[in-house]
């Protein structure tokens, strides 16, 4: 997703306290931005910020960050959390940056859980690496997960869900605890289901919804 260019972007994601500026700073000290030793799940690639803001509400002894590449698309997502929210938040914060430097961000067994949601398919092989969930990627989650974390992954792309069994199968650092074709209609998988704007979007055209969870090797 990528919006026009929003040149107030900037100025707003700059003043909200929410945003958290330079990530790398606080590597290893998420559980002080917060205040508590909660976990702290992360969405990479958080587009507009339905799933995260649903799941921040819901579960206030959760810590969340948001991941987004684009400060127009981040933006929808602050005025949703300054102008939805019924009670302010402390249990979330965003981050501006590009995924591929994660493991710059947080420390290792910082993480408790990896949301990747309707990730960009990058069709060409030669961009494999750039899809969220290719080898280069799990390494990166690798870095930063505890031992008991997990990583989920939702899509409605069949070519790219295949794509992400094959990199789990594959890698000596994950295994594949979970998946589904047609996620909405798992009874066990669904359970708590929080869609996504690109979720509810494929859903409604009858597009079934993939989702795996990978969880690092013991
Ligand atoms: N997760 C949302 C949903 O399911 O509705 C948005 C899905 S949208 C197709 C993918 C989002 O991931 C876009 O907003 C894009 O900018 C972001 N994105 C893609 N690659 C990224 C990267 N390397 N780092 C951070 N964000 C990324």
């Amino acid at each position: 997703m990528r919006l026009r260019n929003i040149p107030r972007a900037d100025s707003v994601l700059n003043e909200c306290k929410e945003v958290v500026k330079n990530g790398a700073e606080y590597r290893g000290r998420w559980r002080e931005v917060f205040g508590n030793s909660n976990p702290v799940h992360i969405e990479i690639g958080m587009g507009k910020g339905q799933f995260l803001l649903t799941l921040a509400k819901q579960n206030p002894k959760i810590n969340y960050i948001g991941i987004e590449r684009y400060s127009s698309v981040l933006l929808r997502a602050v005025e949703k959390l300054q102008n939805d929210s019924e009670i302010p938040l402390s249990n979330i914060r965003f981050i501006c940056m590009d995924a591929r430097s994660v493991a710059d961000v947080f420390a290792f067994g910082e993480i408790n859980c990896i949301y990747l949601n309707f990730s960009d398919p990058w069709p060409k092989a030669r961009h494999a690496p750039r899809r969220l969930t290719s080898r280069e990627f799990l390494s990166r989650y690798h870095k930063l997960l505890a031992s008991d974390g997990v990583i989920e992954f939702k899509t409605d792309n069949r070519l790219l869900f295949d794509f992400s069994v094959a990199e789990v199968n594959a890698s000596s650092e994950f295994d594949l605890v979970g998946s589904t074709y047609d996620l909405h209609h798992d009874i066990e998988m669904n359970q708590g289901n929080i869609m996504t704007e690109y979720e509810e979007k494929f859903s409604a055209l009858g597009n079934p919804i993939y989702k795996l969870i990978a969880s690092p090797k013991d």
